[in-house]
């Protein structure tokens, strides 16, 4: 088999199912990943880890960028760069990927999990601005909440599904109250928020490159910000710490959360077909729209007027009435026709991995997950299977 360079889409999906999502590896990932086992340089040092984070930070417009191990440690890293502390409390949305929650207990520290907004489904503004102003109290220069005493430490939003969060709106209120922000960027690589990469706004923003995320190296993670010390000191703790590079020295403790050279190499690969995945993503999502939005009891994903949205899963809402079966129902008769789809994650209110964890008027997210399903999402699906997933769909509507 030849592998050009460019983009290819490959990926086939198994035995006649439509996959939910599988990563597109059309381009130089083996000549590259090659490289990197031909010259020895296989672990967490090495010219491609290098060069991967000067090339996200230069797509993105970041200042700097350090690569690790998973978004899930770039998180950790972030919160703990961002000055959080055991017994802080750091807001987020309460519809999400759990990861930015196991992140805060990583620090030691407590969720608290705002509602998202019914359009967008990302984090509500307006709740956060009220938790903050009605919930909380300035203390000694921080702001603390008055119901557990805890100082909020930092203000986590996700851009959820890849659509940017309403950035000014959420800048807005963390400097009001001087409350650092870690953006979790995990699903939007490739999206703009007035033209400008969601994960650049924070004083830190977090990548993934998973293998369900827009860009893969199979396992991987990034932080971006814009302060060389804390880029610098980023690179320190995920290296161990490490004060000396011949003697074992460490200043304080250390994380084993660098990137391998070997996936960084693939990285540099993927983010030479960014716009292509994107593009792919968008041309998907604009597919299910046309083809969706007629369907009764079915609504399409919609996009901010300030918003590219990277489309990470194209996710619809399903009203049982109106559509004669609910989300799950439809789930079990997709699979049966071929078409492998997704819930949403639970509201992590509901968690039982966080019982009795603050919740803050958390109304619309149960809503939007018993409705919510993902479609097929990847960048390689063709146009024959986007058309195969939409009349699946329109089959099991109500006639
Ligand atoms: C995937 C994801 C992460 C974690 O990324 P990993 O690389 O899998 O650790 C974090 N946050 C969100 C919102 C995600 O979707």
């Amino acid at each position: 088999m030849t592998r050009e360079a460019g983009f290819a889409p490959g990926a086939p999906a198994q035995s006649g199912t439509i996959p939910l999502a599988v990563p597109t590896l059309g381009g130089r990932e083996w000549e590259y990943v090659k490289e990197a086992l031909d010259t020895n340089w296989v672990s967490s040092v090495g010219p491609f880890v290098d060069r991967f984070e000067r090339e996200v930070a230069a797509a993105l417009g970041s200042p700097h960028a350090v690569a690790v191990t998973s978004g899930t440690a770039a998180l950790h890293l972030a919160l703990l760069l961002a000055g959080v502390r055991p017994g802080d409390e750091i807001l987020m949305p309460t519809l999400t990927f759990a990861a930015p929650a196991f992140a805060a207990a990583y620090a030691g520290a407590a969720p608290v999990f705002v509602d998202v907004e019914p359009t967008y489904w990302q984090i509500d503004c307006e709740k956060l601005a009220e938790f903050l102003e009605r919930e909380c109290r300035p203390e000694g220069g921080a702001v603390v909440d008055r119901h557990t005493g805890r100082r909020i430490a930092a203000i986590v939003p996700v851009h959820v599904l890849g659509h940017p969060v309403d950035v000014d709106a959420l800048l807005e209120i963390a400097s009001r109250y001087g409350i650092p922000v870690v953006e979790d960027a995990a699903e939007s690589m490739g999206a703009e928020y007035r033209g400008r990469a969601p994960g650049t706004f924070g004083l830190l923003g977090c990548l993934s490159f998973n293998g369900n995320k827009v860009l893969t190296t199979g396992g991987g993670g990034m932080i971006l910000t814009a302060d060389a010390e804390l880029a610098e000191r980023g690179r320190y703790l995920s290296t161990q710490a490490k004060d000396d590079p011949l003697e074992y020295v460490h200043g304080e403790i250390g994380f084993n959360y660098r990137l391998s050279n070997v996936l960084a190499a693939i990285g540099c690969a993927q983010l030479e077909s960014l716009e292509q995945h994107v593009g792919a993503r968008r041309r998907v999502a604009s597919a299910y729209r046309v083809g969706l939005e007629e369907v009764q009891g079915v609504t399409t994903m919609r996009e901010a007027p300030w918003a590219k949205s990277a489309y990470w899963l194209y996710t619809i809402l399903v009203d049982p009435d109106r559509f004669g079966a609910d989300s799950r129902e439809l789930l079990r008769r997709l699979a049966r026709q071929g078409v492998q789809t997704r819930p949403l994650w639970q509201p992590l209110h509901e968690s039982r991995a966080f019982p009795g964890a603050r919740a803050y008027r958390c109304e619309v997210a149960s809503g939007i997950h018993a409705r919510a399903l993902s479609l097929p999402s990847s960048s390689s699906l063709s146009e024959t299977d986007q058309e195969r997933v939409i009349a699946a769909v329109a089959r099991e509507a109500r006639a």
